[in-house]
């Protein structure tokens, strides 16, 4: 049976990013397909899985969380094939290095090279990210501002908000995403909890939709009335 499991909710919890496990969990179930979910926990050993979720968080639990990730070997889990889909503290964990309480640079993972130092401001809001042509909407909170390193490709261009510096979001890599929107992000964009699960399962899935798939038209239909109103305004 395939495994998503959640990395330390206890630490990384804070913006309900847990719920990307609930979504992947439902939409899979909705396909007839068995995906079990297994919350790891602050003492409890990284299981092997085939997609670690990452959360938001505080700095100094994000810093924690990072420790015991070494420890634990997700590096070696990703090295031998698994999926790690990241959000904001999880993101910065994943880079070179981040900030943390103080200003002190703090080392990452170093999956990708990219580089978080704290921000003039925090960055707190409606977030929109254009990945390949689609919205991906959400909500972001964080005072880190990340730099992908040369060859890191950027998960999408920020349409609204600030996401990594303002102009992108985000990383991605073979059986990597990282992105700064909470939400959670894959219950406001059920086209991406597809992709991860089509990615996991290696099949292309059934058609389905739900509530969820509703309204995120709705959000992309008010966005692009937004748009064209701004557009309208701006000359
Ligand atoms: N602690 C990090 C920051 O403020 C991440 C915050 C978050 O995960 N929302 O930049």
């Amino acid at each position: 049976m395939l495994k998503v499991a959640v990395l330390y909710p206890d630490l990384l919890g804070t913006y309900g990013d847990g719920g990307n496990a609930a979504v992947l969990a439902g939409r899979a179930r909705a396909r007839g397909i068995d995906l079990e979910v297994e919350e790891v926990t602050i003492g409890a050993k990284i299981p092997s899985a085939s997609l670690y979720l990452l959360g938001g968080g505080e700095d100094g639990p994000q810093r924690l969380a990072c420790d015991l990730l070494s420890e634990g070997g997700l590096i070696d889990r990703f090295n031998e094939g698994a999926n790690v889909f990241a959000v904001c503290a999880g993101l910065q964990i994943l880079g070179t290095s981040f900030s943390i309480e103080g200003d002190a640079s703090y080392p990452g993972l170093g999956f990708v090279a990219a580089t978080t130092t704290r921000g003039l401001s925090r960055s707190v809001g409606d977030f929109v990210t254009d990945v390949q042509g689609r919205m991906m909407v959400g909500f972001e909170n964080h005072g880190g501002v990340t730099v992908l390193g040369e060859g890191v490709s950027a998960l999408g261009d920020v349409v609204m908000g600030r996401g990594n510096d303002g102009r992108v979001d985000g990383f991605r890599a073979p059986r990597l995403i990282a992105t700064y929107a909470h939400g959670p992000v894959l219950a406001q964009n059920p086209w991406l909890a597809d992709e991860l699960l089509s990615e996991i399962t290696g099949q292309e899935l059934a058609p389905w939709s739900s509530v969820a798939d509703r309204l995120y038209s709705e959000r992309c239909a008010l966005l692009s009335t937004r748009r064209s109103d701004a557009g309208h305004i701006g000359g």
